[in-house]
């Protein structure tokens, strides 16, 4: 790329990010994205700065700086560190501006950004070899959207007993977002949505648990293997109300490590059910939706055109600026703070709730199922496990106690597969205001009681870059946080009968 090209490519980035809310001016030129001409998007010499930050006044006076410079937040804003994504013609004037201690997190991006778009190369390695997917081999890398939709439809077609094909809708590029719901043996969750308020269903569902805390766990584990020798079910009868949990990746499309640790969580599921006794006992209880991409558009994005996009890849109102920052758009406390109303924002909150279309299609799946107990929403970077509220700070779940003790349990079991230490409480406590965020809409207006953000691995020495060889610990541990927070529900249902 030529210099003039770079340099163009740094002022319009620096152009194209943070708008304080009731400070609005005039919307930044092109983002840089828009302009590679096809080729994938150059960060030469753009530092990402570690700034320490040790009061809500500092905070505040960081977020100014960072608005008025249109910078690219890496990590939320927080007491503590905060990572700030800086290119070289802002550097100088930024660490001049700052009155805050900070270092240099990454010195050049450009040096672990690839030369070449990565989907071009996957697809050349994917046509030389099919993959295994029960095994971890393919976990070693990171895969393109439709690598990761390869895997999903396998899993679907090699185990039809246990695993089912769940299709939420279309992105506005026309992307199918999917993924497989994992239940226990020949049972068909597509029925549920059929009759899903039937006093006999609701009946059923109170026999069956009187019959498990019965049978407890060696009957369970005995059934199990037992299903699996003969294809045995109950659940052959008409469908109980059996609950959901669901998780998903990729709702920001930078954050690689979220879909590859829920592709994880998912063939572990499928492999290890009436082979593990714990994952047997979460899915005889629980069906397992696992969306790996929900931002299928922005995904896609990221592997063929700019490996830093964050946002979906809707049209906005400014021609230049597209994408809506997904997880700023649910309708719960909509535009409360912590958002921004610039389109060319990387938090862009949208024209309106529920505008784009990936969190409206989660949510009319939350809706339509009505037995959601437990969503996930994985996201990368900083090892937090996240819990309502982020909207309004003085807000808190009337069930708080239940799902921090959820949530700790979760990351003890996490931090007992590789010692990773992840901290846990509200989006409020942990980092700063961010109004609009999925776990809020799920919690408060989806009724599912057990709603977590999780940012995955690091804490910002590789950030978005996260090595590939990271992601197979990081889908081991997060698994055996998932299997302990299904298994905790499950025992505390048992316990106080708890009900969706
Ligand atoms: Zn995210």
């Amino acid at each position: 790329m030529h210099l003039l090209t770079i340099s163009l490519v740094l002022t319009l980035s620096a152009l194209c990010v943070a708008q304080p809310q009731g400070q609005q001016r005039p919307f930044a030129a092109v983002h840089p994205s828009n302009k590679n001409n096809g080729e994938y998007a150059r960060f030469d010499n753009e530092q990402v700065l570690r700034v320490q930050i040790s009061s809500i006044e500092q905070l505040k006076q960081l977020e100014a700086i960072v608005e008025n410079k249109n910078l690219d937040l890496w990590s939320n804003l927080r007491i503590g560190t905060v990572d700030v994504r800086v290119p070289l013609s802002e550097l100088e004037a930024f660490k001049a501006a700052i009155p805050f201690p900070f270092s240099v997190m990454i010195s050049n991006l450009q040096d672990l950004v690839p030369e070449e778009a990565p989907a071009a190369t996957a697809l050349l390695q994917n046509n030389l070899k099919p993959w295994n997917f029960t095994d971890d081999s393919f976990w070693l890398k990171y895969h393109d959207l439709a690598t990761l939709n390869t895997f999903t439809e396998t899993m679907v077609n090699q185990f039809p007993r246990i695993v089912t094909r769940t299709s939420l809708g279309h992105t506005h590029e026309g992307r199918e977002v999917f993924g497989l719901t994992i239940h226990r043996y020949n049972r068909d969750p597509e029925a549920d949505d059929v009759d899903s308020d039937d006093k006999d269903d609701d009946n059923e569902l109170d026999l069956e648990d009187l019959i498990e805390d019965l049978v407890k766990e060696v009957r369970t584990e005995m059934r199990s293997w037992w299903s699996w020798l003969v294809g045995f079910s109950k659940s052959q009868k008409k469908s109980p109300k059996v609950k959901t949990i669901l998780l998903h990746g990729g709702q920001h499309a930078r954050e690689w490590i979220g879909p590859a640790t829920v592709s994880y969580i998912a063939k572990e599921l499928i492999l290890g059910y009436g082979v593990n006794k714990k994952i047997t006992q979460a899915v005889d209880r629980y069906d397992f939706t696992i969306i790996p991409v929900l931002n299928a558009d922005g995904y896609a994005y990221t592997w063929e055109h700019n490996r830093m996009w964050r946002k979906n890849r809707q049209p906005t109102s400014i021609p230049f600026c597209p994408g809506i920052d997904t997880n700023r758009n649910w309708g719960y406390k909509w535009n409360h703070g912590g958002s921004s109303g610039n389109p060319c924002n990387e938090a862009y909150r949208g024209p309106e709730a529920f505008a784009a279309e990936e969190p409206t299609m989660i949510a009319n799946y939350i809706l339509r199922k009505k037995n959601v107990v437990a969503y996930l929403d994985f996201h990368a970077y900083s090892q937090l496990w996240m819990t309502p509220f982020g909207g309004d700070c003085s807000e808190i779940p009337d069930d708080d106690e239940d799902i921090m003790e959820g949530g700790l349990g979760a990351a003890k079991a996490l931090m007992d597969v590789h010692g990773t230490k992840f901290a846990v409480g509200s989006i409020c406590k942990i980092i700063y205001q961010a109004s609009g965020s999925s776990v809020d809409w799920t919690y408060a207006e989806g009724g599912v009681k057990y709603s977590y953000g999780v940012e995955l691995r690091d804490k910002g020495l590789h950030g978005y870059m996260l090595p590939a060889k990271e992601i197979l610990p990081s889908g081991q541990e997060t698994l055996a946080a998932v299997v302990h927070l299904a298994n905790f529900i499950r025992v505390r249902e048992d316990q106080w009968g708890d009900k969706v």
